[in-house]
């Protein structure tokens, strides 16, 4: 079954900018300046030989905004269309230590991330809802090197994608119903374990590849067909939930060896990830080049016009990180 399409016009990438609290030590801050219509961004540069420049987004949540302000701008509405059987992502984009897996992944009492929250609102609506009955998957994968690794069986390294009547998926990878948040918090907690033992083996790092979590809900109504028999309606909706590899730039002198290539995926996959997304923005485009990178591929069925996508761009206020802020909301503005 592919998602719906044709029944509502297509709608652009929503980009958030979320910058987090300055650390105490090591950061100068003051290199960020929110405009007071939450909105408009302007970056500093210290020892400008061009100009700083300015940015607009559908919002930017500045270093006071909590989780939940972060959720009801960006998750939220991709969550009610995922449980009316659309598509949805929500990505995280921004350098190591912008704040990424705090955003998507923190299970703090008092800061619960975006993907324990997405599945608190899936497993809520169902309780609430006396008509449907549904069906709720989990899977974890991480990309590595354009390899596909099943989180939550670590044993399957190399997943291959595949492409049916009902759009693309991976293929063989462990899908495991959950039915409330407690499963939810313990897969996501086994794969994260199994995510850094296969990062510490490779002597690695895993903010050099991309983590996502896939929440199917499958959602079923009887209805009355003719005489006796009943027709069972069923929708299908799927939210993606990337925390994508570290932007920042490898300085050339130390990739070599492993890094020189963990390097070149990163790039060839946030590249491609970049044109996919513009094309969107782009009424134009052509060709979208969901083939060159297995994450576009993974994602192609929810990056399309007809899923919603939210766009996180994580940043911090800090002099020191500048070029790498500039870079990353050029990455999220040029989505727009
Ligand atoms: P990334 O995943 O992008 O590499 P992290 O999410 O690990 O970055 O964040 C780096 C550090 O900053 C962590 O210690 C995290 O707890 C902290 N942090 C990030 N965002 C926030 C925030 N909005 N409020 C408080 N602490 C944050
Ligand atoms: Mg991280």
């Amino acid at each position: 079954r592919r998602p719906p399409s044709g029944d509502r016009p297509d709608e652009r990438v929503k980009v958030f900018l979320r910058v987090r609290p300055p650390k105490a030590e090591g950061e100068t801050p003051g290199a960020l300046r929110i405009k007071p219509d939450g909105k408009g961004v302007v970056v500093y540069r210290e020892h400008a030989t061009i100009p700083s420049s300015d940015f607009e987004f559908d919002r930017v949540l500045g270093p006071s905004a909590s989780q939940s302000d972060v959720y009801h701008a960006a998750v939220k509405p991709i969550v009610e269309d995922v449980l009316n059987g659309y598509n949805g992502t929500l990505m995280a984009y921004g350098q190591t230590g912008a704040g990424k897996t705090y955003s998507l992944s923190s299970i703090a009492a008092d800061a619960i991330g975006m993907i324990p929250r997405a599945a608190a609102e899936i497993f809520s609506h169902i309780e609430q809802d006396k008509i449907h009955e549904y069906t709720v998957y989990m899977s974890y994968v991480q990309l590595y090197m354009e390899l596909i690794q099943d989180l939550l069986r670590p044993e399957s390294e190399n997943l291959q994608i595949r492409e049916n009547e009902g759009g693309v998926f991976v293929g063989g990878v462990h899908q495991q119903e959950v039915s409330n948040i407690t499963q939810c918090l313990h897969l996501l907690h086994l794969g994260d374990r199994n995510r850094t033992t296969a990062f510490t083996a490779l002597n690695a790092h895993s903010s050099r590849s991309h983590a996502v979590v896939m929440l199917t809900v499958i959602k079923r109504r009887s209805v009355a067909g003719n005489g006796d028999a009943e027709i069972q309606r069923v929708k299908v909706g799927k939210l993606f939930l990337v925390d994508l590899a570290g932007s920042e730039r490898l300085k050339k002198s130390k990739s070599t060896g492993l890094r020189a290539s963990e390097a070149k995926s990163i790039n060839l996959s946030l590249t491609t990830l970049g044109m996919c997304i513009n094309a969107r923005a782009d009424p134009n485009a052509t060709h979208v080049p969901f083939r060159d990178s297995k994450l576009t591929r993974l994602l192609q069925d929810s990056l399309g016009g007809n899923a919603k996508t939210s766009l996180l761009v994580a940043a911090c206020d800090a002099g020191e990180h500048c070029e790498e802020t500039l870079q990353s909301l050029s990455f999220g503005q040029r989505a727009m």
